[in-house]
């Protein structure tokens, strides 16, 4: 097996079965930054985020075409998200802020479920990332909570486009876990629908077929195809 379809499988098994909140965590397991997906939850969101990026890129090249809807005319927006640009932008993002004496830290997947089960999941999400005790002046609360937002919206992408029906021009959120998502399983089944091809032509079993090199795969299934 090549070494990029055995991650492709890989990542692709380990994000299909992972529910939306934890599809980041999942991703980070996967590729190995954590020993077990609880221990990739203690993991910043925006390290998620890079990864997906990261792995997006890796696939697709400095952009990525995408569509969105404008929000206000409705007109359907082509997207070409700028993967270089937000590549950079999130490997440079810090884990932590020193606000006075105080460090804030940035919001990790187990703080997004644990706050997704609130009343004000945003107010309760900054809130985890800086302990505030009862000495904090308002100057200093409000620092803290300022550079909590900040940290919080380093998972937050958007890009901003123009709407070619209206001219407005809205931000598009950019959801990268969920764009690798779809990403993966569209290679995932091309490499699938070779598996099956091959192995119902030729008997093999999968493992055997997926330890072809992608050259020998592609020359056995033109053979398989030219002689149905
Ligand atoms: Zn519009």
């Amino acid at each position: 097996m090549t070494t990029s379809t055995a991650t492709t499988l890989a990542l692709w098994e380990a994000l299909a079965g992972a529910s939306p909140v934890l599809a980041g965590a999942a991703l980070l397991h996967a590729r190995g930054d954590a020993p077990s997906l609880a221990a990739a939850c203690d993991l910043p969101l925006a390290a998620a985020a890079a990864a997906a990026v990261g792995q997006l890129r890796q696939r697709c090249g400095d952009h990525l075409d995408t569509v969105a809807a404008c929000p206000s005319c409705s007109a359907r927006l082509e997207v070409a998200l700028p993967l270089r640009d937000l590549d950079e932008h999130t490997r440079a993002w810090p884990a932590t802020r020193t606000v006075g004496t105080r460090t804030v830290r940035s919001p990790t997947t187990r703080d997004l479920a644990a706050a997704l089960t609130t009343d004000d999941p945003a107010s309760t999400l900054r809130a985890s990332c800086a302990a505030l005790d009862d000495a904090a002046t308002e100057q200093e609360r409000q620092a803290v909570l300022t550079a909590a937002e900040d940290l919080c919206g380093a998972a937050d992408l958007s890009v901003r486009v123009t709407c070619p029906e209206c001219g407005h021009t809205p931000r598009v959120d950019v959801d990268p876990v969920a764009l690798l998502t779809d990403q993966l399983a569209t290679e995932s089944a091309a490499v699938l629908q070779d598996v099956a091809e091959l192995a119902a032509a030729y008997g093999w079993r999968e493992a055997e077929i997926l330890d072809l090199s992608p050259a020998r795969r592609a020359a056995y299934l033109s053979l398989a195809r030219g002689r149905r």
